[in-house]
């Protein structure tokens, strides 16, 4: 192979099938940085000495690598539960633990949590997001809703105005769709050619894990709903007058592309699901439910990260305040 003059040292040595002990080096540090990450997206392997068999722990979470199709997996499972009443304290529990969680997080003001949501119309992105995070201090929150690219966004790599809002330390940011839109909605209307999505399962991956490497925990929900159940909710949106406002025309538009939709979802999930930011496909058809799973997830996460107040500065015992 012939030495290109234009590469850097590292990479010219990788072209030519050699490693530089450099760029191995390199290697070693993200992946020791990787695997942290690894275990608190695994919470139940920190929260838990032994995780209980039943239910079956991280059911829902996609295992890196893993080929999933939404066919097989049911979006009316709810465990044992049957009824709203039998979570609501589970639920009010883990609303607690998010609030002194987060707390602690935002006074330690080293490490940050982002949550991505994603679903199909309808899947309840917002409910959650009203639900789950409702005990939260504001102040250490922030939600973004990414809508159709404006032109200055349009006119930048697709990262970019995702990028520029994720979490500073010490904070939750909760993405109400984000950087998965770009693989699919994008996928389905073929806003872009098929090379140019297709290699963004990759930069996503990529991109996640340089946030991971700047100590951002990355969690990922899947809202799964039945097309029935979609239907469900449409009509309700239409029957409704105080709901009317959330009904677009375009919806039903949508809707016709579900199969589309689906397959564009089991692809982005299955090629993006990884040990350090991982897919979680949330059965949703009852709305309890997903919320107990989505709250649950994310209190066992931020426990999982164990952030502590910081020590007070040296000296404070002998300190008197003047009248
Ligand atoms: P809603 O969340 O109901 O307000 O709708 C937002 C709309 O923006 C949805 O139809 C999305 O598919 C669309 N959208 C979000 N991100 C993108 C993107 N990157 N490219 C094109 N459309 C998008
Ligand atoms: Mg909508």
């Amino acid at each position: 192979m012939s030495k290109n003059k234009h590469l850097p040292e590292d990479r010219e040595a990788s072209a030519n099938g050699t490693t530089h002990p450099e760029s191995k080096k390199t290697q070693q540090a993200a992946e020791k940085a990787t695997t942290y990450a690894a275990s608190v997206t695994a919470p139940e392997t920190v929260v838990v000495d032994k995780p209980p068999p039943k239910p079956n722990y991280p059911l829902y979470r996609v295992q890196p690598g893993e080929r999933i199709s939404l066919g097989d997996i049911d979006p009316n499972a709810s465990e044992n539960y049957r009824k709203k009443k039998e979570v609501m304290a589970e639920l009010e529990k883990h609303r607690q633990r998010i609030r002194k969680l987060q707390e602690r997080l935002y006074a330690e003001n080293q490490r940050s949590l982002l949550i991505v949501l994603q679903a199909m119309d309808t899947g309840g992105k917002d409910g959650t997001i009203k639900h789950v995070f409702r005990e939260i201090n504001p102040q250490g929150c922030q939600v973004w809703s990414f809508k159709v690219p404006s032109d200055e966004e349009a006119s930048h790599d697709f990262l970019w105005r995702y990028h520029h809002r994720v979490p500073q330390r010490g904070m939750i940011t909760i993405f109400n769709r984000a950087h998965y839109e770009d693989v699919l909605v994008v996928r389905v209307h073929d806003l872009v050619k098929e090379d140019v999505w297709r290699q963004r399962y990759h930069i996503i991956n990529e991109f996640e894990q340089m946030l991971t490497l700047s100590n951002i925990t990355v969690l990922k929900f899947f809202l799964h709903i039945s097309k029935d159940e979609q239907k469900r909710r449409l009509e309700s949106r239409l029957e409704n007058p105080d709901k009317q406002w959330k009904f677009s025309k375009n919806d039903i538009k949508e809707r016709r592309l579900w199969d589309e939709y689906q397959q564009a979802f089991e692809d982005a999930i299955s090629n993006c699901s990884t040990a350090y930011a991982p897919w979680y496909v949330v059965p949703a058809n009852k709305k309890w439910y997903r919320n107990l799973v989505v709250a649950r997830t994310i209190a066992d996460t931020l426990e999982a990260i164990n952030p502590q107040y910081p020590n007070g500065e040296k000296g404070l015992k002998n300190i008197v305040i003047p009248d």
